[in-house]
């Protein structure tokens, strides 16, 4: 093996493979040795992302043995946490997968959709295959058994190792983060946390016994607007689009943003705030993540089941359209403005939105809203940019279209919010471990933890390991 200290192990060990000093690709292993028997878990097995949906080290193989990894947990549904797992699954991993049950219908969802995509680039680039198969998600699905918050589970079965507990996180729906305990001590791996107040879930679980923590810092060196002044300025983008008789695009990201976005339009609506105008979900993916939303609902909050309770159903309002069939979406284009369309992908990668964006950008009338992190290189980020000409399906399109910007819907915590989530563990925290930013943030917010709580804190590299003994 590859790893200089593989059969040290007294304690428990931590291995950072993924997720270390970059967004994406999380991926940590966990070793451990009792009654003679070595025990491995994963946590989270994601795909690298940069501008495609997978990079192409995302082929290269694992360096661990998978075949020797007896449980993987999921924190949550997005590729960055999952989009390795049949390929884990390729490679010989045999174990059992557990997540939240919603994370499970997600990532079937999101395992087929993102094959699709990768066999669409593939082609493109004139690569022979894709990292993994159709059969490779069947077979991962097999494996697949669902674990609620809270359910203690033992690995291994027999007890004598890891004790594992899902808690609320608040990102997306299902999402959890993992919380082991190993030999008196534990563990807890924060997956994505979310943004509190989150109009949908229930906020992140306080947490205030921890040993080692591996938390994300997306956002460790910004600070948000508040969801509040989100649905304001999305109030006001959407009368004056209306007023304009103009377009309003929105590219979105199918799981959480859109539902919170339609969530918040239902509202609006519902409410009389704004004029009723066509509005298109124009997303086969995002309409059937929306679907698991609705299957759901014991995981609202109580602000969302109190609105279901007095008869309202949520995502369906006077207006919406949602267009599974390539047809109807085409069919949009007929629909005189003004109109709304919400499509993915949320960095115009691909997906629908593109087709829309080359036929209405070249319109001052029209306004492209972005909700969503746009990463460098992307369609999003150029026109985030202000630029003027960009490419589109191999055309030049000038952009005399309106870009707006809200950022109040982001899933996740900013600066405050994760330094918070820290201080209070303070007290019993040994060791932090800064992952899933890119290193100016996660540098960024390491040297916070330090300088204001005192606590050790570092930035891990991949291939990392840790004994956690202290
Ligand atoms: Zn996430």
């Amino acid at each position: 093996m590859k790893n200089k200290n593989e059969n040290k192990i007294n304690g428990t060990k931590l291995t950072f493979y993924g997720g270390a000093q970059e967004v994406t690709g999380s991926n940590y292993l966990l070793e451990t040795k009792s009654n003679g028997q070595k025990t491995k878990i994963l946590i989270d097995c994601g795909l690298v992302q940069g501008t495609k949906i997978s990079e192409d080290k995302n082929d290269d193989p694992f360096l661990y043995d998978p075949s020797s990894v007896s449980g993987l947990f999921i924190t949550h549904a997005h590729l960055d946490h999952i989009g390795k797992v049949p390929k884990l699954v390729k490679d010989g991993f045999r174990g059992k997968i557990f997540s939240t049950p919603p994370t499970r219908d997600f990532a079937k969802l999101m395992l087929v959709d993102s094959l699709g995509i990768m066999e669409k680039e593939a082609r493109r680039d004139k690569k022979k295959r894709t990292i993994y198969s159709e059969s490779d998600v069947e077979r991962a699905m097999s494996q697949w058994e669902v674990l609620d918050y809270h359910q203690e589970l033992s690995l291994p079965a027999a007890g004598g190792g890891f004790k594992i507990n899902f808690r609320e996180a608040g990102h997306i729906m299902g999402s959890a983060m993992v919380e082991i305990e190993n030999k008196g001590k534990k563990i807890l791996f924060t997956g994505d946390l979310g943004n509190p107040p989150n109009p949908l879930l229930r906020d992140m679980e306080k947490v205030t016994d921890i040993d080692f923590l591996v938390i994300e810092s997306t956002y460790g060196d910004r600070e948000h607007e508040k969801l509040s002044g989100a649905k304001l300025k999305l109030e006001r983008t959407i009368e004056n689009t209306v007023r304009k008789d103009g377009v309003l695009m929105i590219p979105a990201f199918s799981l959480e943003r859109t539902q919170k976005l339609l969530f918040q339009i239902d509202d609006l609506v519902e409410h009389g705030r704004i004029p009723r105008v066509p509005i298109f979900l124009d997303s086969p993916l995002a309409i059937k993540a929306t679907k698991i939303y609705k299957k759901y609902q014991r995981y609202y909050n109580e602000n969302a089941k109190d609105i279901i309770r007095s008869g309202d159903e949520l995502f369906q309002f006077p207006g919406l359209k949602m267009t599974i069939a390539t047809e109807e979406s085409k069919a949009i284009n007929n629909v005189p403005p003004p109109k709304i369309i919400i499509a993915g992908s949320g960095m115009s990668n691909g997906g629908r939105i593109i087709h829309h964006e080359l036929r209405y950008l070249p319109d001052r009338k029209n306004t492209l809203l972005l909700i969503g992190y746009q990463a460098a290189g992307s369609l999003g980020r150029m026109l985030q940019e202000r630029m003027k000409s960009v490419r589109i399906l191999g055309e030049t399109v000038s952009v005399r279209a309106r870009v707006e910007n809200i950022r109040g819907y982001s899933a996740h915590p900013d600066m405050n919010q994760l330094f918070d989530f820290v201080h209070n563990t303070a007290d019993t925290v040994k060791k932090v471990f800064v992952v899933q930013g890119e290193p100016k943030s996660s540098l960024f917010f390491t040297q916070r933890l330090r300088d204001y709580l005192g606590v050790n804190a570092m930035v891990p590299k991949i291939g990392d390991s840790f004994e956690l003994n202290v």
